[in-house]
């Protein structure tokens, strides 16, 4: 089953467009399943989890870490990521880049912009983006800045999460003009299981599917 929908969504996706199977919650023998079917990017969001993960599956896996970290876990995360899609705030950001320049490493990063409800969850605003972080971009040694990552609202209502992705990508477009020098700054994550196909009108170059690929998670 796995297979086939990894199969199934890979012969629909443009080719330029990555998929990071979300496999959180999911035993590893599901995600060998994804592996087998050719999958290589796979997305978690719990620390411990990611830990446990890493030593199971093949080395030639990229893991890119999506949900909240906190300062105190980097060393459950960062050795074994190659992308952080989630730095949701600038605390975290300068941690991360020093925990990097530390090691000796330049670790992909996106910065996560607050979409949605202003009740929901974390994320950087615009105007921490713009006007605080990426002008000084050339001071974070241990990252590269690689594009945003965004969550739409949580609802039925397409015309809100239109509206959601319309704003990031814009805000996107907008900081690749301002910001020329960020040749990295590339990549628009949006889109999950529930509204990846309205991502991919919006410009996604990453989606990232739980749900569509391994059914249901059980908390
Ligand atoms: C869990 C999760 C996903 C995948 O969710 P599905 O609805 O199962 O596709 C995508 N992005 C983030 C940040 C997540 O936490």
């Amino acid at each position: 089953m796995i297979r086939e929908r990894i199969h199934k969504i890979q012969s629909e996706l443009p080719p330029s467009v990555k998929l990071v199977a979300v496999s959180k919650f999911h035993p590893v023998s599901e995600l060998m399943e994804a592996y087998d079917a050719g999958q290589r990017i796979f997305g978690e969001n719990r620390p411990q989890e990611l830990a446990a993960k890493v030593p199971q599956m093949p080395s030639d896996v990229q893991w890119h870490f999506i949900g909240h970290l906190q300062t105190n876990k980097l060393k459950l995360v960062l050795p074994y990521v190659s992308m952080l899609q989630s730095v949701d705030s600038v605390r975290l950001l300068d941690a991360v880049n020093a925990w990097c320049v530390r090691e000796g490493r330049v670790l992909d990063i996106l910065l996560e912009l607050h979409l949605g409800a202003e009740e929901t969850k974390g994320g950087l605003t615009e105007r921490e983006i713009e006007n605080d972080i990426l002008p000084k971009a050339s001071a974070y040694a241990g990252v590269r800045f690689c594009g945003l990552m965004g969550m739409a609202t949580h609802t039925d209502d397409e015309s809100v999460i239109r509206a959601d992705f319309a704003r990031i990508a814009s805000l996107h477009s907008r900081l690749r003009t301002t910001f020329p020098a960020l040749t990295s700054f590339t990549e628009l994550s949006i889109g999950m299981s529930s509204d990846y196909p309205l991502a991919l009108s919006a410009g996604a170059t990453i989606i990232r599917l739980g749900t569509t690929i391994f059914g249901p998670r059980e908390y």
